[in-house]
This record gives structure tokens, sequence and C-alpha cells, in this order.
């Protein structure tokens, strides 16, 4: 087949958007993090400058060296309560929340030291899946415990599930499927009378829970006995795909991530992820959007996100036969049917796509997650009109027949 015109390709490209969720008109409720056009402005021009840039080897490119560290220490100043810690984290950037899991994963096997075969991961049912990933992906055992009631870590199964092959105790601030912080102090006290690594998976709330006004939660590196925190830059960070921060609260423990090897006839290779040649753009997306926004900024746009979360939360509450679980914390909330079982949340969902709105259908129990971004906060009463249209015209109509849940596909 010959080539095209580029105007052509480009035209065509732009065709198959055309039934693409709109996320830019805060229709989408997670996937895309969206922050206004200003600042969608910042990081694609930082992207675009460095979108041939290559991470694998900083010696060629300084200046990929200098905006990695200081995002990194931007991360660490920003989980230790604002340099409150001493000394400093430490950590690396990752191509996203997933891969600073398995970092993690692999970290705590490492300092566990137990032969193949051997070492297990406690966790809770509300971990993400990434965790199942990683402990697939490096042979250690899945040992998943039921939440509590509040859908928080249920410290005492916890303990309970650990023995002596036990090389990580995992919590999450917030947890994605309900939106709640798990109980970090207890679970790292855990960890630490048993000697192993306690993660923080804060990849939603790495860039929400330091700006949140009046947060009543203890989750970063302040808690002792937290070894890694994972944080998304990608997600609350505003910043394109392909960026995240996994952080170590000392050199030791960093050291366990990394892999080097001279075994082969290239020379020496030193890597501290899963990825090797590693894209420029998103890192110089994410150390312009760290400078566009300061503080002040995030504190502004968590703010707002928040503010989407209290109204869409309190106006689904509203709607007859559906309810939000638990007590969310932040900036995520579930939808689910009330417990009367007139209205099901997976017939509404049907009612939604046709309006334009995705959210991400989970379970168990069966429900519609929502992940709530600054510009929603002028959408999310729009939403709620629909949501109630929508749910009573599915009311007392039986359950939808497809139970399939979304989070994450392979085609
Ligand atoms: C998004 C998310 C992850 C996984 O991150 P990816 O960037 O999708 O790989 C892990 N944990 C939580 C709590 C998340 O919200």
């Amino acid at each position: 087949m010959a080539g095209r015109p580029a105007d052509d390709v480009l035209a065509d490209l732009e065709a198959l958007t055309a039934d693409d969720g709109d996320f830019a008109g805060g229709k989408v409720f997670g996937l895309v993090f969206h922050a206004g056009h200003d600042v969608e402005e910042v990081a694609r021009k930082a992207h675009d400058r460095f979108v041939w840039h290559n991470a694998l080897n900083p010696d060629v490119f300084p200046s990929l060296r200098q905006m990695t560290s200081d995002v990194v220490s931007s991360m660490a100043w920003l989980l230790s309560g604002r340099g409150e810690v001493d000394p400093a984290p430490v950590g690396f950037l990752t191509s996203g929340g997933t891969e600073s899991i398995l970092m993690a994963v692999k970290t705590a096997r490492v300092r566990g030291g137990l032969a193949p075969g051997r070492g297990n991961v406690v966790l809770p049912a509300s971990a993400h899946a990434a965790f199942s990933k990683g402990c697939d992906y490096f042979g250690l055992e899945e040992r998943r415990v039921p939440v509590g009631d509040d859908w928080r870590a249920d410290v005492d199964a916890t303990a309970d599930a650990c023995d002596d092959d036990t090389v990580l105790v995992v919590g999450s601030a917030p947890q994605y499927p309900q939106g709640v912080i798990d109980p970090i102090p207890e679970l790292a006290a855990i960890a630490l009378d048993r000697d192993v690594n306690c993660h923080v998976d804060a990849c939603m709330g790495g860039l929400v829970l330091p700006f949140m006004e009046g947060l009543d939660a203890e989750w970063d590196f302040r808690v002792p006995g937290v070894t890694t925190i994972s944080a998304d830059i990608h997600k609350y960070g505003y910043v394109p795909k392909g960026i995240s921060v996994i952080l170590h609260r000392d050199r030791a423990s960093r050291s366990r991530q990394t892999f080097s090897t001279d075994n082969w006839l290239g020379g020496s290779y030193g890597s501290s992820g899963i990825l090797g040649t590693k894209p420029g753009g998103p890192i110089a997306a994410g150390w312009a959007v760290f400078q566009y926004l300061g503080v002040s900024g995030y504190e502004r746009l968590v703010a707002q996100a928040v503010r989407a979360r209290q109204r869409m939360e309190a106006g689904v509450r509203a709607v007859p036969g559906l309810t939000v679980l638990g007590q969310p914390d932040a900036t995520l909330l579930a939808i689910s049917g009330d417990g009367s079982g007139t209205v099901d949340p997976f017939a509404v969902d049907a009612g939604l796509i046709e309006r334009g709105w995705r959210l991400d259908r989970q379970g168990p129990p069966d429900s519609l997650h929502a992940t709530l971004t600054p510009i929603q906060e002028a959408t999310v009463d729009a939403f709620v009109a629909d949501l109630r249209d929508v749910a009573a015209s599915v009311a007392g109509a039986g359950a939808a027949a497809d139970r399939s849940t979304n989070y994450a596909k392979t085609e």
C-alpha cells in the first residue's frame, strides 16, 4: 500500500475519535484527568518539545535527569508532610501506577529474601488489581482479606492472615472501588512488627490528599512502618499518560528495586523499573505542570474535585433506589442499589451511556464507579438530573442481562 498525504491521514485519525468518550466536556468519570484548557496547553507543549527524548540514558539528556530529580523530590516532599521526614524519601519515576506497584512488590520480595515458591502479600480485597498482577509476575502468593463494613481494610483480619512468609502488607489511600482510606497506621504497625514492607497505594490520593483541607487521616511517610508509596502523576497531577512515582523511605529500600547486569555483549545496563527505553514527554510535562500549578494551583483544583464529589454524592443519595457505598474520603465514589432491589445499577449504566455519560462498572457488589475531576464541578448537576430520569425509567424493571464489569480490557 502506498503512503498517503499527511492531511488525509490526520483527517482520518480525527474521524476515528467520533465515538470516543467526551472527556473534555466532563462526561467521562474516569480514565482521563482534565483540569481545563490552560493546564492542558502547558502539558501539551512540554510533552511535544520532549516527544523524541529518551530517558534510557540521561547522560545524553541531562535535561531529563534534572527534571526527573525535581519531580521525584517534589513528590518526596509532598508525601512526607511537606518535608517533615528526615532524611527525605527517595524514588524513581515509572510509566504508571501499575509499574509503581509492581516495583513495590518486587522490592518487598527482595527484602524478604525467601526461596522461590515462598513469600506472600497480605492485602485487602479492595487493593488494586495491579497487586494481583505483581504477585503473578513475581511468583508470590496473594492473600486477599475481606474489608470491613465501611469498606476499609480489616486490621485484625490482616494481622491474622500474616505469617513467616509474608513479605508485604498493603493499604490504599484511598482505595479505588469505594474511595475510602485504609487504616494505614494500624496496617503499617503490623508490617513494622514483622520487619517487612508496608506499601501505601496512593496512586489516586498522592496528589489529592496532601492538598485537602481538614483531612483527618494519617497515610504518608510520617507513619512509622510505611516503606514505599506509589502516586500517579498522570492522574490528579493532570499530566499526559505515562508517569507515576514510587517512593522509598530510604536508599537501602530503593536499591532493592533496581536491576543491573553486564552479562551480555552490550556493556553495563542499569534500570530502575520495567521499561528500558522511556519516553521523555511525560517527564517534561510533569515537570512543567508542577511548575505551572504549584501548591496553590493544586489546592484550588483539589477543592474543585472534592466539591464535585460532594455534589454528586448528595445528588445520588437523593435518587430513589440508589445510594453511595460507604463514606468516600476524597474524589471517588461508587453508586449502587439502595438495598430495596428496585433499581439495578447496570441497567442504569445502559441509560447513562445513551446520554453520553461514561462510568466504570465494577463489583462485587455491582456498582458504578465515578472518579471526579475539577471540571466536573460544572457537569455533576446535569449528570444527577439524567441519573434521576434513568433510574426512574428502569425502576422495578428487573436486572439488566449484561452483568459484565469493565475496569480494564485486553481488547
Ligand atoms: C489507577 C490506579 C492504579 C493503577 O494505575 P495505572 O496507572 O492504571 O497503571 C493503582 N491503584 C489505584 C488506587 C489506582 O487508582
